[in-house]
């Protein structure tokens, strides 16, 4: 489970500990990494380096001899103009958001097929699936996401392995959106959302959770937004 310190990320280790899974809970935030309950263990590694994910999923092997589940959640955002993109900022959204999800899939799609099948959960975002003002590079990251799980549903299914994505909206108090809440537009946003209002980290485990689990066991290659019904509009006012 990467990007497990905060947010989505600690709210799908803390949700699958209580329900007894074994997590290796993954980031590179050493000193908010610091889950508790029995059942994870945390781990600091840095998801855009392949030798430390190989590490992380090995050391899951070692201790457990077998990985059922991979949750490829951790992500950047960034704020910026096209015309001053600079090249250090574009590799690094794409290196945390979509790289290292290749990393973790290359990883463990080996003991998965051994085992005889697994769950890989990937953490898009509806911002892959439409444009958000100033942030083309993370929108660009994210709808790769979405097409790489297309594509590995196909490729795994014959082995067992489901791909998914989960597709989040807007999630607050989280540490992508710290800065999106304090601007004085946060309000209405909440009044744009069909179900009207943010969505809560909580609510992101529980659909990944499902995505992961047997209750999915016929859903492969699905994209699945869980937005509050922001994408089922056209943009249209009445
Ligand atoms: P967050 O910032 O709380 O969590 C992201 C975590 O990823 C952090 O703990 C961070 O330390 C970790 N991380 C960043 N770079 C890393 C690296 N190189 N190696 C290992 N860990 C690294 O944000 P969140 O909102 O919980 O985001 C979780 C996922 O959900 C992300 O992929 C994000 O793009 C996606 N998402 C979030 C929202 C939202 O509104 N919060 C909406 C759509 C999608």
């Amino acid at each position: 489970m990467t990007g497990a310190a905060t947010g989505i990320g600690a709210a799908i280790v803390t949700l699958l500990a209580r329900e007894g899974a074994h997590v290796l809970a993954v980031d590179i935030d050493g000193d908010a990494l610091r889950h508790d309950l029995p059942g994870i263990t945390n781990c600091v590694c840095d998801v855009t380096s392949a030798a430390q994910v190989e590490a992380m999923v090995q050391a899951v092997i070692d201790t457990h001899g077998r990985l059922d589940m991979l949750f490829n959640n951790a992500g950047v955002g960034a704020l910026c103009d096209v015309a001053e993109t600079d090249d250090d900022t574009w590799d690094k959204v794409f290196r945390v958001n979509i790289t290292a999800v290749m990393y973790g899939c290359r990883a463990a799609v080996p003991h998965m097929r051994q085992a005889g099948g697994g769950a890989i959960v990937n953490t898009a975002s509806i911002s892959g699936m439409r444009g958000d003002y100033g942030y083309g590079p993370y929108n660009a990251a994210k709808g790769a996401v979405i097409n790489y799980t297309r594509s590995l549903a196909l490729d795994l299914g014959r082995d067992k392995i489901r791909v998914n994505a989960l597709c989040p909206g807007f999630i607050a108090n989280t540490r992508l959106t710290a800065t999106l809440e304090k601007l004085p537009q946060r309000r209405e946003w909440d009044e744009s959302i069909p179900l009207g209002r943010a969505g809560t980290a909580d609510e992101m485990a529980k659909v990944a959770a499902f995505l992961a689990s047997d209750d999915a066991s016929y859903v492969t290659g699905a994209i699945l937004a869980a937005d509050g019904g922001v994408t089922a509009h056209t943009g249209q006012v009445n």
